[in-house]
């Protein structure tokens, strides 16, 4: 017989860095880098441990930004290729 308590979601997380401290939803300016260009993102989601300062970005954030800055995003190239090679038939057509 297994007597489990079972651990609620704990709203604070802790810090990977320091382990003692919480991470904690703070709105800070994101920098990256766009084809050599520095870009910054005001109020960007991060969390950030009250202890010893460790930063850790919001993946969802980070990853709906870096959609948003791909330059590739949107377009599609709608090239099919034609046709398919490598079939040829020998019909004893033979030059020569
Ligand atoms: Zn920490």
């Amino acid at each position: 017989m297994s007597d489990k308590d079972q651990e609620a979601a704990p709203k604070a997380i802790s810090c990977p860095d320091c382990q003692a401290g919480n991470l904690h939803l703070k709105y800070l300016t994101y920098f990256t880098q766009v084809e050599g260009e520095l870009i910054t993102v005001p109020n960007f989601p991060a969390w950030v441990c009250d202890l010893c300062g460790y930063r850790e970005d919001d993946p969802r954030a980070e990853n709906w930004l870096h959609i948003l800055l791909n330059p590739r995003t949107g377009r599609r190239s709608l090239r099919k290729p034609r046709g398919k090679p490598g079939r040829t038939r020998r019909d004893g057509a033979q030059p020569g």
